[in-house]
Formats: C-alpha cells, structure tokens, sequence
C-alpha cells in the first residue's frame, strides 16, 4: 500500500515562454511515513504537491495509489484517500460558518454517505477538540482551536494521506508548532503525511524521510538523520546550515 508517482514532468507555458518546473521526480508515500520535501522558493515543491492532489494535470508521467493507476476521471474515491492542508490552514475557515457545516464540507462534496454529524466528531476528536465546538462559529475560536479544526476539515474523509505545502508559513511559533505536532500525531495514527517546506527544522519535527529538490528535481533523498549529519548537495547543505542548532 502506498502512493506513488513516477517520472512526473511539468512545463508551464506562457507565451512563448517555457519554465520546466518538474523534470522526472518519483516518490512513494507509505501508510504511518513523514515525507518531507524541501527545497529553496522555486524549485517545484508546490508543481509538485499540486499534481500530487490532482489539482494539476503532470505532462508526463504516471501515480499509482495502492496499486490502482491514478487516473483522470475517477477522482472521487483519489479524493478521499489523499487530502491536502492548506497554507496557514485557519485562515481557509469562513469565520461565520459554524465548525459543524464547515468540517462536514468535504462529505458533502465527494458524496461520503453515513452519519455525518458523528463523522465530523470523530474527527474534530482525532485533532483534540471536544464535541462542543461543533455548533460554534469559526470566528469564537482560539488560533489553536481554529487550526485544529482546518486539519479535522482535511481529515473528515478518513483518508489514508495528507499533502501539506509550507502549512506554518506566516504562524507565530507557538501555532506553527501545534500544527507540526498534530501532522505528527496524524502519522502516528498511520496516516501517511507529506510535508513541503523550505525550512527543514519544521520537517524535522514531523518526518523520518527526506526529498530535496532543486529545479524540479530529487537532488538529493534519504533518511532525514542521515541527510541531515551528512548533506551530500550544495542546496542541502544550504539548508542544514540554515537550521539553527542548540551547542553544548
Ligand atoms: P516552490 O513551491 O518550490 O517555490 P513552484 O512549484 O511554485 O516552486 O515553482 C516552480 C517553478 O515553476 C518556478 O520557476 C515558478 O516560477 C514556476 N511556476 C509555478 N507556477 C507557475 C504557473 N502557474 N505559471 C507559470 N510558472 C509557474
Ligand atoms: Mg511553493
């Protein structure tokens, strides 16, 4: 069981203009893993973690989710295996909006059939929210409540994984640490969760395994530790420079 792509390629065209942001990137995502992928502003993570969601079409290449080929026309069932968490994931809330009609969102969308009230508790418990949020509107939340809550959005469909590009960019310290550690426990409940970064001290925290990329390619892969101790590429010694270290 896992997901998987082979050989993705993407080229954006604008006029006359090509930028090949993907060349050839393989990947495989396992049940309960933390893959994370870094890599400096430009170098395809996003290209990437948007094909791997399907909001994208690759040019090339091909993805395979447990064993069956990913293809164009029968998302639906992609979609609630594979779930993404946005950038700073409670601003995506609408503060009006009870949490309720909010986290039942992606079941009303993919036509998940069942209990949705109990569904959508479950999952608001998965995150450690209690049941009595759920009538409450976004807006009466704390900024730690309201992160949980976009998380328990991208859980709601039980899927098996999650797809986040850069969720802690514009958080203060203490919330980006909660939604690193709610990732980390998603991961620990088996999910398997994939964690685009340019910063490699938040992927740290979350993930065992490790993809560089540089100009839409994997420069350099492998156990995170190892990576991190003996960084082989410029660009990722680059960002292991950039970690700040606590010296005894
Ligand atoms: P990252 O997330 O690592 O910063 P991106 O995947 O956003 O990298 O971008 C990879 C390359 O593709 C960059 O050169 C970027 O300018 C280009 N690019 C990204 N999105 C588009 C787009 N919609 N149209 C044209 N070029 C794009
Ligand atoms: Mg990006």
């Amino acid at each position: 069981m896992s997901l998987s792509a082979e050989a993705l390629t993407k080229t954006y065209r604008i006029g006359r203009h090509a930028v090949s942001a993907l060349d050839g990137v393989d990947l495989e995502l396992l049940p309960g893993q933390g893959l994370g992928v870094v890599g400096p502003s430009g170098s395809g993570k996003s290209t990437l973690l948007h094909i791997l969601i399907r909001l994208i079409e690759p040019d090339a290449g091909r993805m395979v989710l447990e064993d069956a080929e990913v293809t164009r026309g029968a998302l639906r069932d992609f979609r609630r295996a594979v779930q993404f968490v946005p950038q700073d994931p409670a601003s995506s809330l609408d503060p009006r909006r009870s949490v309720l009609s909010q986290v039942r969102e992606p079941l009303l969308r993919l036509g998940v059939t069942g209990d949705h009230d109990s569904m959508v508790r479950t999952a608001l418990n998965r995150v450690g929210l209690p049941d009595r949020l759920i009538a409450q509107r976004a807006s009466g939340l704390s900024g730690g409540e309201a992160q949980r809550v976009a998380v328990a959005r991208a859980i709601v469909t039980a899927p098996r994984y999650v797809l986040a590009d850069e969720p802690t960019s514009g958080l203060d310290a203490p919330l980006r640490l909660q939604v690193l550690d709610l990732l980390s426990e998603l991961r620990a409940q088996g999910v398997g969760v994939l964690l685009v970064s340019h910063d490699l001290s938040g992927v740290n925290r979350v993930c065992t395994y490790l993809l560089v990329m540089a100009r839409g390619r994997i420069v350099e892969s492998g156990d995170l530790t190892a990576v991190m101790n003996d960084p082989q590429h410029p660009v990722t010694r680059t960002l292991v420079e950039a970690v700040p270290r606590i010296r005894g």
